[in-house]
């Protein structure tokens, strides 16, 4: 494999959807291969970027924010499901005393 297949299949690589021969060439190659190795290492610098540190804040307020949310809707649920045990349960004694 030439050095131009290597920087075909880099991102390929990176992602992980090369099969287990193709990772080991690969992985093989970039050991010897000091510019491959090089462009590997540049083409895989730049992910951390789409996800900034910065960005993963609100998102987490944001869970946490769903999580309230959830707790305050399923409490209300619980709420309400108490409520309509109590009118069945009212209802029951109703009809009892009518019969
Ligand atoms: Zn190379």
């Amino acid at each position: 494999m030439s050095c131009y297949l290597i920087k075909e299949l880099l991102p390929l690589y990176i992602e992980g959807d090369c099969n287990a021969d193709t990772n080991q060439y690969m992985a093989g190659h970039l050991h010897t291969c000091e510019n491959c190795n090089q462009l590997y290492e540049e083409m895989k610098e730049p992910l951390p970027f789409i996800k900034p540190p910065e960005d993963l804040m609100p998102s987490m307020d944001e869970h946490e924010e769903k999580r309230k949310f959830e707790k305050r809707y399923y409490g209300k649920l619980l709420a309400r499901a108490c409520f309509m045990f109590g009118i069945v349960y009212v209802i029951m004694i109703i009809l009892y005393w009518v019969k």
